[in-house]
């Protein structure tokens, strides 16, 4: 665990969240791990950003960074900003790190059908 200002508490059990480095940046993950599967992003301060995700919700990320992928890999945006600027039109916060449950589920569908209407 990395020094920490920010005191981080895991909406789903209460523990305290510890500052992690992962692949997509910092995050907080729950000290109850692996009982608790909780996630929150956060900047390389130790700020946390967005909204924290339960497993449902990390889940439905993933899969949601996965749609993204492959837009960006089909070239259907082919620049990453273009993509990002549809993204931002798409959905109300623009980063998939602020999107609740519901919102990525939403999301999804939209990425699907794009992907769709391109490879048509
Ligand atoms: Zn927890």
């Amino acid at each position: 665990m990395r020094k920490q200002k920010n005191l981080v508490i895991c909406p789903v059990c209460h523990s305290p969240m510890g500052l992690e480095k992962g692949r997509f940046g910092f995050y907080y993950r729950c000290l109850n791990y692996p009982q608790c599967k909780t996630n929150h992003s956060a900047d390389a301060q130790g700020i946390p950003l967005g909204f924290p995700a339960d497993e449902k919700t990390r889940h439905a990320r993933s899969a949601l960074h996965r749609l993204l992928k492959k837009v960006w890999n089909y070239k259907i945006k082919e620049e990453r900003k273009k993509m990002y600027d549809w993204l931002e039109q798409n959905s109300k916060y623009g980063h998939v790190s602020m999107m609740d449950h519901e919102e990525v589920v939403k999301v999804i569908v939209k990425v699907k059908a794009l992907i769709k209407k391109a490879t048509q």
